[in-house]
């Protein structure tokens, strides 16, 4: 049910669950996304909705407004309440009724294939995403992860600039990564939904780099999206947590 209320739409629980359905179907079924821009009809702030299956969106790790202005909250409630809840939306929908919704969603990552592939892999990349930015981050790793950047690219600066070169060229959508490939750490690309894990990589740091990401605040200026999220807000804890990880394995 849906009611005109000034600018805004409010829909009721059932109604929103109906009308989130079928949009993200139409975006995200198939081959897959095809991404989603500033050229979405303007909406209502996300709101929260009840799971419709065993995956869930999660929480951001920081208020909506608080990674402004590198990333604005109006970005936020476009990619993490609505391309993210969609992901996740997708995903409960292609597993309902069948074995895939008893299992993790790193067991569905590793073996399943389009779009379900697509939606899985998706819902892991941003909840992986949100928590490699934070407020009042950027800046350079220290410890031990400081010490295999310095290893592996030479310097903080070489990292630094081929991560972003990475980020930068990605053609079309994809994501950036900084993964750890049998004791050492490379600077990867991923297309679409790809991601480390499918190629035997552990993932370190990722920064989004589909138009969704940055298009409301930089339009087509990635590489502005991608310098500010490196200055200003990468979580190198979370980062050397990662990294802390993959080499007691
Ligand atoms: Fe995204």
């Amino acid at each position: 049910m849906a009611i005109a209320h000034g600018n805004e739409l409010w829909v009721s629980a059932l109604g929103a669950a109906a009308l989130a359905a079928a949009a993200a179907l139409a975006l995200c079924v198939g081959t897959g996304c095809t991404g989603g821009t500033a050229g979405e009809p303007a909406g209502p702030a996300p709101q929260p909705a009840p799971a419709a299956g065993p995956f869930e969106l999660p929480p951001l790790p920081y208020d909506r407004a608080a990674l402004a202005p590198v990333i604005s909250a109006e970005t936020l409630d476009y990619h993490w309440g609505k391309h993210h809840r969609a992901y996740v939306d997708n995903l409960n929908r292609l597993v309902a009724g069948k074995p895939e919704a008893g299992r993790k969603l790193e067991e569905i990552v590793m073996t399943a294939e389009g779009g379900l592939f697509n939606n899985a892999a998706q819902v892991w990349n941003h909840s992986f995403f949100w928590k490699c930015l934070r407020p009042g981050g950027g800046g350079e790793p220290a410890g031990e992860l400081a010490e295999a950047v310095k290893r592996d690219f030479g310097s903080f600066a070489k990292f630094r600039a081929e991560f972003s070169a990475a980020a930068v060229s990605q053609f079309g959508s994809g994501w950036a990564w900084l993964v750890l490939d049998g004791g050492r750490l490379r600077v990867v690309q991923t297309a679409n939904a790809d991601l480390p894990m499918k190629h035997g990589w552990k993932a370190i740091l990722t920064v989004d780099v589909w138009e969704h990401a940055y298009y409301i605040d930089y339009r087509n200026a990635r590489a502005k999206y991608v310098d500010a999220v490196l200055d200003r807000l990468v979580n190198w804890d979370f980062a050397a947590a990662n990294y802390a990880a993959a080499t007691r394995r």
